[in-house]
């Protein structure tokens, strides 16, 4: 039987205008010619979108005014817009984002002294239905286009005045499995990485995928390329099966043949995301087999207390448990971190926020 996600995403369905957003410098160069424009107006336009983050064609003011106006009349600069800010007190923001067809998604905003980190969604819902997460609760609904994918970063640096030049992290670990979404992540990598544009490093950028092997094969093959992220949840076939569907596809044995055959440059290392949930993957025999998972390539593990959400049926692990699973993996030799789950208190985990709006109705902005 095919499963959901060997099936294309649903898309977003086309607009009758052309929409600046998001378009990459040859997009825009092939905007201004249908113009009547000359090519550089083309790279006026992608510095106005992604080195200024304009959102108003009245703010170009680097174009002439009657070129503005009829912008204004025929093309479209539709990024998704923020409708929702929940302020947590460890200083993250969670916001959540209106699309053209009133779908939502969520991101966070992380700030830290040495940077800033991002955490993106990728599509609307997802295919892969992990039973603990409340995004595989909501099934997929549509692949996000590029313009969305970095428009989330576009609306989050605005939203919070942050200035050009300091280091920006991007995480794919929002609502979606980016690697289902391949064509339009990358879309949008390239137009969020151009050293014109917002200029992020490739390697501030980190996909996480639940495994989808096909996709990491083909992520390996960009020679320009985000950082990757394995959820790897669970230790033995059996439990991954249980919680993850798309272990039945692609096992633990796959999973660790395609790991270590990803071409990684010198000093990168695979994350290895790994959700603490009590009683079912916090023993400390996951914790050994977690460790011997990890050497099979160069390997980070990120520890995740499970955030509970309603109807879930699972629960975090004991303190205790996350320092004892902490210590084994550092004797281990494994580079390990634990993360203090940002936002926890705004429904941090994704997808939660977005479906508790659904649950009382319209989320209100701040
Ligand atoms: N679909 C991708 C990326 C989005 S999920 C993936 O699964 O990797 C991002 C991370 O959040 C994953 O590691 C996932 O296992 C984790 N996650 C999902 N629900 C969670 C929850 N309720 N508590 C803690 N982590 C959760
Ligand atoms: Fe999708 Fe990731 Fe949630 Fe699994 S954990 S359902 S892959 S968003």
């Amino acid at each position: 039987m095919p499963q959901l996600w060997d099936l294309p995403a649903p898309e977003a369905g086309f607009a009758e205008r052309p929409n600046a957003a998001g378009l990459d410098a040859l997009d825009l160069k092939a905007l201004a010619a249908t113009l009547g424009e000359p090519a550089w107006r083309g790279d006026q336009l992608f510095d106005g979108l992604y080195r200024q983050r304009w959102t108003r064609w009245e703010q170009f003011s680097s174009l002439s005014k009657a070129l503005r106006t009829r912008l204004a009349a025929e093309v479209d600069l539709a990024w998704p817009s923020i409708v929702q800010s929940q302020i947590s007190e460890d200083g993250s923001t969670k916001h959540v984002f209106e699309l053209v067809d009133g779908k939502q998604v969520e991101g966070v905003f992380m700030p830290y002294a040495d940077r800033v980190t991002l955490c993106l969604s990728s599509q609307v819902g997802c295919a892969m239905g992990c039973t603990f997460c409340a995004t595989g609760q909501m099934g997929i609904v549509r692949n996000l286009t590029a313009a969305e994918i970095a428009g989330q970063v576009v609306a989050m640096l605005n939203h919070h005045d942050h200035p050009a030049g300091h280091p920006v992290n991007l995480v794919f670990m929002g609502m979606g499995e980016p690697l289902h979404n391949l064509d339009h992540l990358m879309a949008a990598f390239d137009v969020l990485t151009d050293p014109k544009g917002l200029a992020i490093p490739p390697r501030r950028i980190t996909v996480s995928t639940s495994g989808l092997v096909s996709g990491i094969e083909r992520l390996g093959t960009f020679a320009r390329r985000p950082r990757l992220a394995l959820s790897l949840n669970a230790t033995t076939d059996d439990r991954r099966s249980r919680i993850m569907p798309v272990n039945r596809v692609w096992n633990l044995d796959a999973l660790a043949g395609a790991l270590a055959a990803f071409p990684l440059q010198s000093g990168e290392r695979i994350t290895l995301e790994y959700v603490l949930l009590k009683g079912v993957t916090d023993t400390l025999e996951d914790g050994r087999r977690l460790a011997a998972f990890a050497r099979h390539f160069p390997a980070k593990v990120n520890l995740i207390p499970f955030n509970p959400h309603e109807g879930s049926g699972f629960e975090p692990p004991d303190e205790a448990r996350v320092s004892a699973l902490c210590r084994l993996l550092v004797d281990a030799g494994q580079p390990v971190s634990v993360r203090r789950s940002r936002g926890q208190d705004v429904a941090g985990a994704c997808g939660q926020l977005v479906r508790e709006g659904q649950r009382r109705g319209q989320p209100k902005e701040l």
